[in-house]
């Protein structure tokens, strides 16, 4: 730090620059003693097949219930965990959760689950997430792994060898964010992927931009020639959904069909829906 004198030292000791250092530890220590208080939680967001109309499974999104400063987001905690190597440990809490929660569903919902990065730097992950399964007796076939291109692009060699242990167990994988990272085609013909979904960025301009329209085309177009369901994500409104049925979208998820919602709401979603085929009573149902 002696050595970094002048303009740096000025940037370094700003006032905005120590506020954001220290609002990081605090976000670090919350996170050190949230995590084992149970303060973190799974919240599913619908996905739709967009054909039929019909729900085909949910994406897991980690949510903090933090008890004084309220719903935190991933963008708030995701980067931190990541850098203080907590990741992991986050990764494992909301999973173990999700696969508990959902295993009595109906059998025909899939669960999306993120990994980041820096898990893919974990030659174990693989491993970690099939005794997970086993423990929370989760059909691997019911369970697909989302990845994102920068991802890969970091870690290629062992994120191959985790994405061939996962495949071997019935585990499929969906390439997250297409469209936004590098050498996106390069990644789809060196990995074997179940599924590209299309960056959020490009739908939810898809009407009023000509390029985001030609950019989802093209991916649909890809994703066909390579035998790939496509997902697209962020879907605001009934008319982007409209268009992308026109393109050949085959999945989608946004707010047009729901927010992710915390496991009460989801409860009451397939107890409605009549999906809910033997999970807890409702007496015994836990509300958050
Ligand atoms: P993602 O995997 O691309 O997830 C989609 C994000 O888009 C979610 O944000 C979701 O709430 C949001 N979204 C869905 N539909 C719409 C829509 O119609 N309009 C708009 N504007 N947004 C929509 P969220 O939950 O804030 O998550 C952000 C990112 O954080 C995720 O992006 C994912 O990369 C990461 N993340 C979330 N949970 C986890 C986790 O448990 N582990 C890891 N490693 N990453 C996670
Ligand atoms: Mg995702
Ligand atoms: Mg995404
Ligand atoms: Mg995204």
């Amino acid at each position: 730090a002696a050595k970094h004198q002048g303009k740096n030292r000025a940037v370094w000791f700003d006032g905005s620059m120590e506020r954001m250092l220290e609002e990081r530890n605090r976000v670090e220590q919350g996170m050190r003693r949230g995590i084992p208080a149970g303060e973190f939680a799974p919240y599913y967001e619908q996905q739709i097949d967009l054909l039929t109309g019909k729900l085909h499974g949910f994406e897991v999104l980690a949510r903090w219930e933090h008890p004084t400063r309220g719903l935190i987001m991933p963008e708030d905690f995701i980067p931190v965990a990541e850098e203080c190597g907590l990741i992991s440990e986050l990764s494992e809490y909301v999973m173990r959760k999700a696969f508990t929660e959902a295993r009595d569903w109906d059998q025909g919902l899939t669960l999306s689950v993120n990994i980041s990065p820096a898990q893919l730097k974990d030659p174990w992950l693989a491993q970690k997430i099939i005794k997970l399964l086993t423990e929370t007796n989760f059909p691997a076939s019911r369970l697909e792994i989302e990845i994102t291109e920068t991802a890969l692009f970091d870690n290629l060699g062992i994120a191959q060898s985790i994405i061939s242990s996962l495949k071997n167990q019935g585990i499929r994988i969906a390439l997250d964010d297409f469209g936004t990272g590098y050498s996106s085609l390069a990644h789809l013909r060196a990995l074997p992927f179940d599924r590209i979904k299309i960056d959020r960025s490009f739908v939810t301009s898809i009407n009023d931009d000509n390029e985001s329209a030609a950019i989802v085309d093209a991916i649909t177009r890809l994703g066909s020639s390579l035998g790939l369901p496509v997902t697209a994500e962020g879907i605001e409104t009934a008319q982007i959904a409209t268009s992308l049925k026109d393109l050949g979208s085959m999945a989608g998820q946004g707010w047009h069909y729901g927010k992710p919602m915390a496991i009460g709401q989801t409860r009451r979603l397939l107890a409605d829906k009549d999906m809910l085929t033997s999970g807890p009573k409702k007496g015994v149902e836990k509300e958050t």
